[in-house]
């Protein structure tokens, strides 16, 4: 250490701490600040809940360059005002309109209410979600909500699990819970085969590549015509691969993909799993929410006889995205993949209560279990129960109309609350006059509706899973349809 330098006299630097202290006050708004704040956000968010009720499901953002230069960051101070208006222009009434009643597109988000109410609460008591005994109040909070969903998946009380911030998080934890399960290491990838069909979400092939598991074998399995995998198939591609010398390692499903909605065999393929050693995981990401209700827990049988399984709250629970689920039935697996400790945490006496960052490649991280917690506790499970079953109904509804619809051919039943359909009238390309028809409908934007492609066909895909998707939401889609198909049928 450096002696000789002269230390300037303790009176200097304490002067110097008050005039930094004054520097630094606004970052600690006083009572009357806040206040006003909160009020002026509660104004803003109420005239933004008003005008979506109305307003296009899709609105042009002003051009990228003007967006920039008001979202430029200055480094000087403004007032909320200001900044709501900026806000307003450039970020809460540009592009697609996720919270609106007729976004029909890819898997509707929520946004209930409750949900943004709990997100500003934890962020202004800001407790330690990530470990038990720095927040022992928040991990507790989050664990009971792991364990709802636990009961509500039937898995057993052996299983863990981990709210992340969304389906394709969760998928990879599942994956890398797997991989170690099975002592993956490098040597072995190669060798190991995952199986899966065309429907299984892209994020799942995605969490195999970032958990190293990139060069595995993908073995797609056939599908049957509800474009569901095909379990024969599934039994004879394992057993063919094990005469092949591979090890099959994992068998990837849905319950509910993102397509069209299809419910894999789940009860089927968890006796083939099983009996083949290989692990089953279950994407229910999109599917997950509709066990509330009787006639989507029927449809998602078998379910709970996995070993991973992926739920998005932010989609059939409602919540505005931020939040996903990952469960492991047997627990402990899931501690083995992701246990570790800092020796900056040595001090910790008791280190028995339980830490979501054992469970999660995360360390510190919002306290998201909150947005999940304040809606199901304010509104009980009636309402999602309800809403979820009106959502099944309403896919069945649309299908039904949909059906005495000239010249419109539907897809597959809906499994749940996905519906697809293309039109084929005679003397026009299939393909082209379904672009060009949703074209029509997302430059409408009374509705917004997006497409996939299925056996190579372009396809329309109506998914209803709005909160505030109902009955005349679904009407006007529609009728939007009716209009758009007749316009171009008349060019
Ligand atoms: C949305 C979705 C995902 C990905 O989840 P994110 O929350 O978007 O990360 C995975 N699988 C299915 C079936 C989905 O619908």
């Amino acid at each position: 250490m450096d002696t000789s330098r002269e230390k300037p006299p303790a009176g200097d630097i304490v002067a110097r701490l008050l005039e930094l202290q004054q520097g630094a006050a606004p970052l600690q708004l006083d009572s009357q600040t806040r206040r006003a704040a909160l009020a002026k956000v509660a104004e803003f968010t109420e005239s933004f809940i008003e005008r979506s009720a109305k307003q296009a499901v899709y609105q042009p953002a002003p051009a990228a360059a003007d967006s920039l230069a008001a979202l430029r960051i200055t480094g000087q101070p403004d007032t909320i005002e200001s900044a709501l208006d900026i806000l307003h222009e450039h970020v809460s009434s540009t592009g697609q309109a996720i919270v609106s009643d007729r976004f029909f597109a890819y898997i509707p988000s929520g946004g209930i209410y409750p949900s943004a109410l709990a997100d500003f609460i934890a962020a202004v008591i800001n407790r330690y979600a990530g470990v038990g005994y720095a927040g022992p109040g928040a991990a507790r909070l989050e664990q009971s909500l792991v364990n709802w969903l636990v009961d509500l998946t039937g898995y057993p009380e052996t299983a863990e699990g981990d709210l992340t911030s969304g389906g394709s998080m969760a998928t990879l934890s599942a994956v890398v819970t797997a991989r170690e399960a099975h002592g993956i290491g490098s040597a072995k990838v190669s060798r190991s085969v995952v199986y899966l069909t065309p429907q299984m979400h892209h994020t799942f092939a995605k969490a195999l590549r970032i958990a190293g598991m990139g060069d595995c074998v993908l073995r797609q399995v056939p599908m049957t015509g509800e474009l569901r995998m095909n379990v024969a198939e599934l039994e004879h591609a394992i057993a063919a691969d094990r005469d092949a010398g591979l090890t099959p390692w994992l068998v990837a499903t849905s319950a509910g993909s993102t397509d069209v909605g299809a419910v894999d065999p789940l009860d089927d393929i968890a006796d083939v799993a099983r009996a083949a050693g290989v692990w089953f995981h279950v994407d229910a990401a999109y599917g997950g929410a509709f066990l509330l209700c009787k006639d989507g827990k029927t449809r998602l049988a078998g379910l709970e006889k996995s070993d991973s399984l992926v739920l998005d709250p932010h989609k059939g629970f409602f919540l505005p995205s931020g939040t996903g689920a990952v469960l492991v039935r047997d627990g402990q697996k899931m501690r083995n993949a992701f246990r570790a400790r800092g020796v900056y945490m040595q001090d910790i006496e008791d280190d028995t209560e339980r830490s979501a960052c054992d469970l999660s490649p995360e360390l510190t991280r919002p306290f998201r279990g909150l947005r999940f917690w304040l809606p199901l506790k304010l509104l009980g499970v009636a309402p999602f129960r309800a809403a979820l079953e009106e959502k099944l109904l309403l896919a069945r509804y649309f299908r039904d109309c949909m059906r005495d619809e000239e010249h419109c051919e539907l897809g597959p039943g809906p499994d749940l609350s996905v519906v697809t359909f293309r039109y084929l009238p005679s003397g026009h390309d299939p393909d082209a006059f379904n672009r060009r028809l949703v074209k029509e409908i997302q430059d409408d934007a009374r509705v917004f509706l997006t497409s996939t492609t299925i056996d190579g066909r372009y396809t329309i895909r109506m998914a209803i899973l709005g909160f505030n998707t109902h009955l005349e939401s679904v009407d006007t889609a529609i009728a939007v349809i009716r209009e758009k198909v007749a316009l171009l049928l008349s060019r």
